[in-house]
């Protein structure tokens, strides 16, 4: 059996092929290289460099390999800013594909994904931390594209019997820890990245987009993960499917919050860094506080992240910030 990793070149996309080769499985890469990178790709891993809405590109990489019986889907475009002014960009990419994917994996009788969702499915929660079944109201095109995705997987599960899991992500951050690989977008919006940026003096100061919030310090509180528990949880979901159990979503969250100006002192205290900060205006579109409720993935699929200190997932993102100042280069 192999498995079959959509988006494999890009940040979390990487670190679980990553993962999955160091567990010894199969594993076959498919990804655009639109946003991901070739060097982040494991050699061991097959790699096709394609669209999975190209469906005959994608029937001939399932004709190609017939081991696979599971597919885990990182393809998709997941920049808030960039969907609101160009939604149709997400709803074609991340929607439509999923459409045109599903068609293929029916084709070949393909019964499993795991699906990456995530938080900004939730849009602005009533209460805090969020739980799966809490109400799904997304306030942006990214979080609807991907709502969406999900609500498509489940109807497919009920006519052609396609099983699949949702994890929905909070904040992401960390490298592996040896630094060979980690995050590089073009161009760089998330937080800790631009931090760290400042910290090498690649950027002058940091803006933290607002401090009337109503958090105990007036910034945004985020949950924070590393990609390497993400990557678990994705093989984890890839057994539960394949044991024969039900289509599900689960949260993927430390449980814990910390707020952007906490972010911005352990930082300083990783890096030894100084690190300019200036308070500016909101961004527009950021929930006060984002912290997921994850005991459904620690008990159902038996999740258990190991980096649950903020500054062990700082200092992965710094040596690999600092090995690799230019990203992949490429
Ligand atoms: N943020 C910030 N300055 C930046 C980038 C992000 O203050 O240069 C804040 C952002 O407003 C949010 C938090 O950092 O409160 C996390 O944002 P990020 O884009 O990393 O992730 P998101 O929560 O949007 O998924």
């Amino acid at each position: 059996m192999s498995v079959l990793v959509l988006g494999g070149a890009g940040y979390i996309g990487s670190h679980t092929v990553d993962r999955l080769v160091e567990a010894g499985k199969d594993v076959v890469v498919v990804d655009s290289l639109v946003t991901g990178h070739l060097a982040a790709v494991r050699k061991e891993a097959k790699f096709y460099q394609g669209d999975l809405a190209d469906k005959d590109f994608m029937r001939k990489v399932f004709t190609e390999n017939p081991d696979i019986d599971a597919v885990i889907h990182f393809a998709a475009f997941s920049l808030v800013a960039e969907s609101m002014k160009d939604p149709l960009k997400y709803f074609d990419n991340n929607t439509a594909g999923m459409v045109k994917l599903l068609e293929v994996m029916n084709e070949f009788d393909i019964k499993y994904i795991v699906f990456s969702s995530t938080a900004a499915t939730y849009g602005i929660p009533e209460k805090m931390p969020i739980y799966e079944d809490d109400p799904q109201l997304p306030i942006n095109p990214y979080g609807e594209s991907k709502l969406m995705m999900e609500k498509i997987m489940r109807w497919a599960d009920e006519a052609y019997g396609i099983k699949f899991v949702a994890l929905r992500y909070f904040n992401v951050a960390g490298a592996k820890p040896d630094g060979s690989i980690g995050e590089d977008h073009h161009p760089e919006t998330h937080l800790l990245p631009i931090v760290l940026q400042v910290a090498m003096g690649e950027r002058e100061k940091l803006q933290i987009f607002g401090d009337d919030y109503n958090t105990p310090d007036g910034t945004n509180v985020r949950d924070y993960v590393h990609p390497f528990d993400l990557a678990d949880a994705h093989i984890l979901a890839v057994d539960y499917l394949r044991n024969g159990n039900e289509s599900s979503a689960f949260n993927l969250g430390s449980s814990t919050g910390f707020s952007n100006l906490e972010i911005v002192k352990a930082a300083r205290e990783v890096t030894g860094k100084e690190i300019p900060a200036e308070i500016a205006t909101r961004r527009g579109g950021d929930p006060d506080t984002l912290i997921a409720a994850s005991e459904k993935a620690r008990k159902v699929l038996g999740w258990k992240p190991e980096f649950d200190d903020i500054h062990k997932i700082i200092e992965t993102a710094w040596k690999w910030h600092t090995t690799h100042p230019q990203g992949y280069n490429d």
